[in-house]
């Protein structure tokens, strides 16, 4: 069921996404080479847990043990941080981060270059945020999720990248994942229309390579199927009659 949010239950949202963007950039500020994604975990879980009232969503969603989802490189999403991940210079550390107040989600993700990274490498980030802000500007009232999605996929492929397909955005609020579901592929006014009100996820998962994927043994961690590198950036955001509202800003 797609469900509308009050304005209440949006300010509320906004609330948990700001200390989500702020927990990134907190991350994006003390990341690098040396820390292990363990490190990080300490330093994201207690900043989020010093905001009265806020706890991190992932922890124990569907028994995931951490705050943060740490991936590296040609991990492409849900790796779980440990004392043993140690980044180094040049890595691509994607990090997922979720926030609960009062029972309702913000999320977003970053992916941060530890210390000097590829040309390369800069521009697997480049292309997957312009993917993300393309998503964004279609995600208007009486647009259809396939907008979004065909938006995103143009920008990917069109710089020569490939779009996952198996892990897609989402509706989010009192459950951290809702319907509907927001592919980042798809076909121009296909798929459920969106309506103000609604609240959702976008979020690209970007592969320099081919676009398949396999999960790891340890059950989360999800990784390219040819180990090129991947990206991942999303925004929790509130669906207006006009531009959204990104509920995942920084407090400044
Ligand atoms: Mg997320
Ligand atoms: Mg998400």
């Amino acid at each position: 069921m797609i469900t509308i949010k009050s304005p209440r239950e949006v300010e509320t949202m906004a609330a948990a996404g700001t200390i989500v963007a702020d927990t990134l950039k907190l991350l994006r500020e003390r990341t690098e080479p040396g820390m292990s994604t363990e490190d990080l975990d300490a330093i994201a879980e207690e900043f989020i847990r010093s905001h009265p009232g806020a706890t991190p969503s992932f922890k124990g969603l569907y028994d995931f043990p951490k705050t943060l989802c740490t991936s590296i490189n040609h991990e492409v999403v849900h790796g779980i941080p440990s004392p043993k991940r140690v980044l180094k210079e040049g890595d691509l550390l994607s990090v997922d981060c979720g926030v609960c107040i009062d029972g309702l989600h913000g999320d977003s993700a970053t992916t941060i270059p530890v210390g000097d990274v590829s040309p390369e490498s800069e521009r697997l980030l480049e292309v997957t945020q312009q993917a993300l802000a393309a998503g964004l500007e279609q995600a208007i009232a009486g647009n259809r999720v396939g907008d979004i999605g065909h938006a995103v996929q143009a920008i990917a492929e069109g710089a020569g990248y490939s779009v996952v397909r198996e892990l897609v955005g989402h509706g989010i609020g009192t459950t951290f994942h809702e319907e509907p579901q927001v592919p980042n592929y798809g076909r121009p006014g296909k798929g459920p229309m969106l309506k103000e009100g609604m609240t959702i996820a976008v979020e690209p998962m970007i592969n320099m390579g081919k676009k398949e994927i396999r999960t790891l043994a340890d059950k989360w961690t999800v990784v390219t199927r040819d180990s090129s590198l991947s990206a991942h950036f999303e925004h929790t955001i509130h669906i207006q009659d006009g531009p959204p509202r990104i509920l995942t800003n920084p407090s400044e």
